[in-house]
C-alpha cells in the first residue's frame, strides 16, 4: 500500500464528513497510521490557552441546555445516530485507516454509538427520581436529578470512536455540553464524530449561537492538555479512558479541586476454563478476546488458568488456531490482526517476552512480521506463553496481543490466584457446571466489574455498565443507571402543613413574636 493511498482515502473520507483539506494539511500535529506508518494528515494542535476558550462557551452553552427539556435533548442524540447509521462504512473504515483495526471491528465500533444513542434516547424519557416517605406530617420529600456542567473528556486510541459516544450520548440528554480531548493518536476519528454531531445540531432547529458553538468541541493535543483538563474547576465531571497510569495523574488532579470522575482505565484479564467446558466454545471465545483488536482491548483475555485435566487438550489446539490467525492490512478482507498502534507497543511487547522466558515461561509466536513489506508499521504474530505461576510480569498489563497460560488444580485457588492483581476489569469462567458458575459470579468469585460464564471478557454490549474495580478505576459507563454520574442529585422536601415539625422530633420553642 502506498503512502499516497492512505493521504488520499482519509482526505476523501473526511471530505464526506465535511473537513476540508485546509484542516488536514496546515496544523503542526502530524498523525499516522498503524497500518503502514505513513503520514494520513497534519493538524493544528491545541494549548492551554485554547482549551480555555473552549470551557467558556461551554460554560455558556450549558445554561442554555439545561433548560431544553431533556426528551428534546433526546431528539438531538437521535439525529446523530441518523447520520452514524448514515456514515457508518465510512466511519469504520476511518477507524481501521487510524486506529489499525480490522474493517469488521471499525464498523462495530460506530454500530455501539448507534446503539448508545439509541439507548440514550430512550433514557431521555426516563431520568427518574424517587418519591421518598417522609416521617413528618403534611410534607413530602423527593429526589430529583439536574444537568451537571460541561463534562471533559479523555479516550484512549484503542476505542477512538465508541467510548467517546458512551459518554456523548448519556452527558447530552443529561443536559451537559461535552469538551473531548481525544487521544494524540486518534485525532482524526475525533474531528470527524465532531462533524456529524455538527450536522446533527444543525438539523435539530432553532438554537442560539452559544448553544451551537458551546454544545461540542474537541481539544486536539496531548498528556498536558489532558492535564489542563482535570485541573479546570469549569469542568465538574471528568471521564478519562486510558491507563492506570494516566488516571492516577487525572484522578488526584480532580479530586483536589473537588470535581467528580469516571476513569476507565488499565485491565488484566483472566478466564478459567474447567473441566466440564464446552471446548469448542472456549476455543473460540479465547481466539477473540486474546488476539482480536491485535491484543490492544482494554478487556483483552491476558491470564487464562486452564484445569490440569483439559491442559493437554485444550493448549495444542490453541496453538493450531493461533498459527492459522491471518496477520495483515486491516482493510483487506480476511484479515483477523492488524498491526499495534506503533513502535513503543512493541518495544513494550518484546520486553515482557523477554522478561517472560527470564521467569521460566515458554513462548510461542510472538515475533515481527511483515517487517519487509512495511518497515515503518509493527505486524506481530500474537504470543501464547506458558508460565509456571502468576509472575509480577503477569500481574502488569502489557498492551499487546500475549496471553498468559497456568495451570490450576483447585477452583478457589484458582480464582484467588485471578484476583491476585491490581487490575479488575473483566473476566470470565467457560464450565457447565452449575455450582462452578454460580461460585464464580458470587461475592466470594471474581472481584472484576464484568464477570462472564461461557463468553469471553471482551466486547460488551450496550446496556449494562461497562469499568471495573481497583486500579481500573472503579468508574461505570454505558448502560444500566450509569447516567447518573452526569447529573447533580436533588432531595427536597415540601411541607404543605401547618405546623414545622422537625425530624428526629426535635423541639426547638420560642414563643412567636
Ligand atoms: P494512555 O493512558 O496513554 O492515553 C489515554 C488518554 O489519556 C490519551 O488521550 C492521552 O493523551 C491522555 N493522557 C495520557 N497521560 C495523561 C495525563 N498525565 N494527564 C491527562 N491525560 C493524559 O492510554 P492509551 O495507550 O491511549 O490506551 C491504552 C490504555 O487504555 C490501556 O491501559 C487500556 O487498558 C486502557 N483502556 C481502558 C478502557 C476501559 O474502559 N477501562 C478502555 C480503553 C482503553
Amino acid at each position: 500500500m502506498s503512502e499516497k493511498t492512505l493521504l488520499h482515502q482519509t482526505a476523501a473520507l473526511l471530505g464526506d464528513f465535511g473537513i476540508g483539506v485546509e484542516t488536514l494539511a496546515n496544523g503542526d500535529v502530524p498523525v499516522t497510521s498503524p497500518i503502514d506508518g505513513s503520514r494520513i494528515a497534519t493538524i493544528r494542535g491545541h494549548g492551554r490557552k485554547d482549551l480555555d476558550s473552549m470551557i467558556a462557551p461551554a460554560e455558556r452553552a450549558f445554561l442554555a441546555w439545561r433548560e431544553v427539556p431533556a426528551p428534546r435533548r433526546g431528539e438531538l442524540v437521535r439525529l446523530f445516530a441518523e447520520q452514524l447509521r448514515q456514515h457508518k462504512a465510512a466511519l469504520g473504515r476511518l477507524v481501521s485507516i487510524e486506529a489499525g483495526k480490522i474493517l469488521e471491528e471499525g464498523q462495530g465500533e460506530v454500530q455501539e454509538m448507534i446503539d448508545i444513542c439509541d439507548f440514550a434516547v430512550g433514557l431521555s424519557r426516563q431520568l427518574y427520581g424517587r418519591v421518598i416517605a417522609s416521617e413528618r406530617p403534611g410534607h413530602r420529600m423527593l429526589e430529583s436529578w439536574h444537568p451537571l456542567g460541561p463534562v471533559g473528556i479523555i479516550t484512549a486510541f484503542n476505542f477512538p470512536v465508541a467510548v467517546w459516544s458512551w459518554n456523548a450520548a448519556i452527558a447530552l440528554v443529561c443536559g451537559d455540553p461535552l469538551i473531548w480531548k481525544p487521544s494524540d493518536k486518534t485525532p482524526l476519528c475525533a474531528l470527524a464524530c465532531n462533524a456529524l454531531l455538527g450536522h446533527a445540531i444543525e438539523r435539530f432547529g432553532e438554537m442560539p449561537e452559544e448553544l451551537r458553538r458551546g454544545l461540542s468541541q474537541v481539544a486536539i493535543g496531548g498528556a498536558e492538555l489532558g492535564e489542563a483538563l482535570a485541573e479546570d474547576r469549569r469542568v465538574p465531571l471528568l471521564s478519562a479512558t486510558g491507563s492506570t497510569r494516566m488516571g492516577g495523574t487525572v484522578g488526584p488532579r480532580v479530586a483536589e479541586r473537588f470535581g467528580r470522575t469516571i476513569l476507565e482505565l488499565g485491565g488484566n484479564n483472566g478466564m478459567i476454563v474447567a473441566p466440564s467446558a464446552d471446548l469448542g466454545l472456549a476455543l473460540r471465545a479465547i481466539l477473540f478476546a486474546a488476539v482480536g483488536t491485535a491484543g490492544q482491548r482494554c478487556p483483552t483475555l491476558r491470564r487464562l488458568f486452564v484445569h490440569d485435566d483439559i491442559v493437554e487438550t485444550l493448549i495444542p489446539r490453541l496453538k493450531r488456531a493461533y498459527e492459522q490467525v491471518k496477520i495483515g492490512n486491516p482493510l483487506e478482507p480476511g484479515t483477523l490482526v492488524g498491526p499495534l498502534i506503533g513502535e513503543a507497543a512493541f518495544g513494550a511487547m518484546q520486553q515482557a517476552l523477554d522478561e517472560a522466558k527470564r521467569d521460566g515461561g515458554h513462548v510461542s509466536g510472538g515475533e515481527r512480521v511483515l517487517a519487509e513489506r512495511w518497515p515503518a508499521a509493527f505486524y506481530v504474530q500474537p504470543a501464547l506463553v506458558e508460565m509456571p505461576g502468576q509472575s509480577a510480569l503477569v500481574r502488569r498489563e502489557t498492551f499487546a496481543p500475549i496471553l498468559y497460560v497456568m495451570r490450576y488444580r483447585d477452583l478457589e485457588e484458582a480464582i484467588a490466584t485471578h484476583n491476585a492483581v491490581p487490575q479488575g476489569l473483566a473476566s470470565s469462567i467457560f464450565t457447565t457446571d452449575l455450582r462452578e458458575a454460580e461460585l464464580f459470579t458470587s461475592a466470594a468469585g471474581s472481584d472484576c466489574g464484568i464477570v462472564n460464564v461461557n463468553i469471553g471478557p471482551s466486547g460488551a454490549e450496550i446496556g449494562g455498565a461497562f469499568g471495573g474495580e481497583k486500579e481500573t478505576g472503579g468508574g461505570r459507563e454505558a448502560g444500566s443507571d450509569s447516567w447518573k454520574a452526569y447529573m447533580r442529585r436533588m432531595t427536597t422536601t415540601v411541607n404543605y402543613s401547618r405546623e414545622l415539625p422537625l425530624a428526629q422530633g426535635i423541639r426547638f420553642e420560642v414563643d412567636a413574636p
